[in-house]
């Protein structure tokens, strides 16, 4: 289970509904997150697979970028 910046954060950007497993036809999630390369969304319930990438969070304003470890 990956960490993130905050607690929502983590809360929704690890949620499964035990009906939906496509997170994207869940109408409950709100949050896309890809691990590589790192990306964040919100979902649009269009019936497709439409988000809006994110590059800060909207609950607590970090940046979401994938930090350069060098
Ligand atoms: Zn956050
Ligand atoms: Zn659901």
């Amino acid at each position: 289970m990956a960490t993130h910046c905050c607690e929502t954060m983590n809360y929704w950007a690890n949620f499964k509904c035990s009906e939906h497993p496509d997170v994207f036809a869940c109408p409950d999630n709100v949050v896309f997150f890809k691990s590589r390369p790192r990306q964040y969304g919100i979902i649009v319930h269009d019936g497709g697979s439409s988000f809006i990438e994110i590059k800060f969070c909207p609950w607590c304003g970090s940046s979401l970028q994938e930090r350069n470890k060098k």
